[in-house]
């Protein structure tokens, strides 16, 4: 086999994105220890990639050797090993990329400087440069000799977009390093290099969602952790923004996602997911990078005990956290990435004054990093006080929402989904202490079945006995409860007993008891709730209101779905112009 055919083998498995060749240049100038990144795209990459640093650069030799595969080996020192056990194995990126595009590369360690042009995998142009120290590196005409590949590239909008969200997650694994990503000359990404998690998080997503953001820190024998977790107020609808790091690099693990989202179960609904930025420190013997080309995807030794660290770290956060949300949104600042992309899709391009757009973009960062600080210490005051939140009822409205208020605003609660979280968290206390006293029903209850239904649920006796059910045949397809435990609720007996029969005889997959439980506590919870458009008395609103601050999580229903927002008094008084800004 040739070496160009293998080039073009290695640069399917390597390269097939604009983001992938993104990637493989910038981990290069990582590697080489750059504090300055600066991605420039035409057209989402599809027309050119300039990625250029000011790192350790290289000499004309090396850079000669740079590419041509298996070239590594030569480049590495026996230092350098413990860092490629953690990083990957490099080094097949170069010779691949350039056997599929115009690389044009200008590289300098500091003493010599050298130029290098190539097409195709072949050298068209080899000198000496004027470059000071760094390097300098542009890739054009990506996969002009490959016309299979071609059809894989996407529109300029996707891989600009999935460049992007690359840029930002290498940002945030690197807050020491200060990037810069543009499309077609104007700035989509921009970080300072301050070497500060929160303020990236900032520069990354603005203020709104930085001013969310919870710190958590925790350890065991083999991992470390660290980073920010959001408050479930800002979810989004897919994982993008699930940033997880294993010594610094962006991986991808289904078992730590899961972690994370159960975490956040019944803090958010299903199908939602919250911003994450999860820093993990390991040994790297747990580590094994290599499963994926890409080198995202990775395996860990010790998974289980990296589950419950994260599990029970992030919900200790949420648990010992005020998670009300505001009613008045923060305005949304220096979220630039979809307002680029939507131009693009628009096709309504115009160049804008490259400058102004730079120092609009200073201008915003410097102003709101201030505020960024005092409302975090004014946040850390609150939060010590969360557990004795003391909230006066003022009335209902609607029919269906409390009105409360305290000396930081006014408060809404829905009484449906604040009544399903009491009755929620009731049930799942009584089902996890497997101990209830049951109650002997003077008049049973009568349950007539469909022949195939009845048949189903006698099949699965045991559930309804192992909760505290008594029933007994009577007749055809009838059965009559003789007991109930006494965690059903008051008054809704029959009822409760109906819809748990129902989950039996819906339940298809193979029998889980922890799933069952948590499902009829939820289905139950729902039905034993008072709706909307109904209205409770004074005392009962007082009642629900005592109930609710209680509970362990008193900001959701159990489907996830808030049951409290808050009126701050600043955002009352911004309403009413008695502050002016
Ligand atoms: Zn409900
Ligand atoms: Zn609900």
């Amino acid at each position: 086999m040739s070496d160009d055919l293998a080039n073009k083998i290695a640069a399917g498995e390597v390269v097939e994105r604009c983001s992938s060749i993104v990637k493989e240049l910038v981990e290069n100038s990582i590697d080489a220890r750059a504090l300055n990144i600066t991605i420039n795209l035409i057209k989402g990459g599809l027309e050119k990639i300039q990625v250029i640093d000011d790192g350790d650069g290289m000499d004309a030799n090396d850079a000669y050797l740079a590419f041509s595969r298996h070239a590594t080996s030569k480049l590495i020192h026996d230092d350098d090993l413990f860092f490629i056990s953690t990083m990957g194995f490099r080094g097949e990126a170069l010779p691949s990329i350039a056997s599929v595009s115009e690389v044009e590369m200008r590289t300098s360690d500091g003493v010599s400087s050298s130029y290098i042009h190539i097409k195709g995998g072949e050298v068209l142009e080899r000198k000496e440069g004027d470059l000071r120290k760094g390097t300098n590196i542009s890739v054009t005409n990506l996969f002009y000799n490959t016309p299979a590949r071609l059809k894989y590239l996407k529109a300029e909008a996707t891989e600009l977009y999935n460049t992007i969200s690359l840029v930002e997650k290498l940002a945030l694994a690197h807050p020491n390093i200060k990037f810069t990503l543009t499309n077609n000359e104007k700035i989509v990404v921009k970080t300072s290099g301050s070497d500060n998690l929160l303020k990236t998080i900032h520069e990354i997503y603005g203020l709104n969602v930085s001013n969310k953001m919870l710190e958590f820190k925790a350890s065991d024998n083999d991992f470390d952790i660290y980073g920010y977790i959001c408050k479930p107020e800002i979810l989004k609808s897919n994982r993008n923004d699930l940033c997880t790091f294993v010594n610094d690099r962006v991986v991808r693990n289904g078992d730590i996602n899961r972690a994370i989202n159960d975490s956040y179960y019944t803090y958010k609904p299903d199908g939602k997911y919250p911003i994450v930025v999860l820093k993990i420190n390991a040994d790297p013997t747990l580590v094994d990078v290599n499963i994926h080309p890409t080198k995202q995807d990775i395996k860990l030794s010790k998974i289980n005990d990296l589950y419950e660290l994260i599990y029970n770290t992030f919900k200790d956060v949420l648990y010992n956290n005020l998670l009300i949300p505001n009613a008045i949104k923060d305005k949304s600042v220096n979220i630039i990435k979809d307002s680029v992309i939507a131009d693009i899709v628009s096709n309504m391009v115009k160049s804008e004054d490259k400058e102004k757009v730079q120092t609009e973009l200073d201008f915003v960062i410097e102003e709101d990093t201030d505020k960024l600080e005092l409302k975090a210490s004014d946040e850390v005051l609150v939060n010590k006080e969360m557990k004795s939140l003391v909230l006066y009822l003022v009335g209902l409205a609607l029919g269906t929402y409390i009105i409360a208020e305290n000396d930081q605003g006014i408060y809404l609660i829905d009484q449906h989904a604040a009544q399903e979280r009491i009755n929620y968290e009731r049930y799942m206390k009584a089902l996890k202490a497997r101990a209830w006293p049951v109650t002997r029903l003077l008049i049973p209850i009568k349950l007539e079945l469909s022949t195939s239904e009845f048949t189903l649920l006698k099949d699965n006796m045991n559930v309804l006995l192992d909760r505290g059910f008594l029933l007994e045949e009577f007749g055809v397809n009838t059965f009559l409860v003789k007991e109930h435990p006494t965690w059903i609720l008051e008054g809704h007996e029959e009822e409760s007993i109906r819809k748990i029969v129902d989950l039996v005889l819906t339940c298809k997959e193979k029998f889980d008891p922890v799933k069952f439980n948590e499902k009829m506590a939820i289905t139950l919870a729902c039905k034993m709730s008072i709706k909307a458009n109904y209205r409770i008395s004074h005392a009962e609103q007082e009642e629900l209101l005592k109930e609710l601050v209680l509970c362990d999580n008193p900001y959701n229903c159990p489907h996830g779905r808030p049951t409290i927002i808050k009126f701050s008094i600043y955002d009352l008084e911004r309403m009413f112009k008695r502050v002016m800004n």
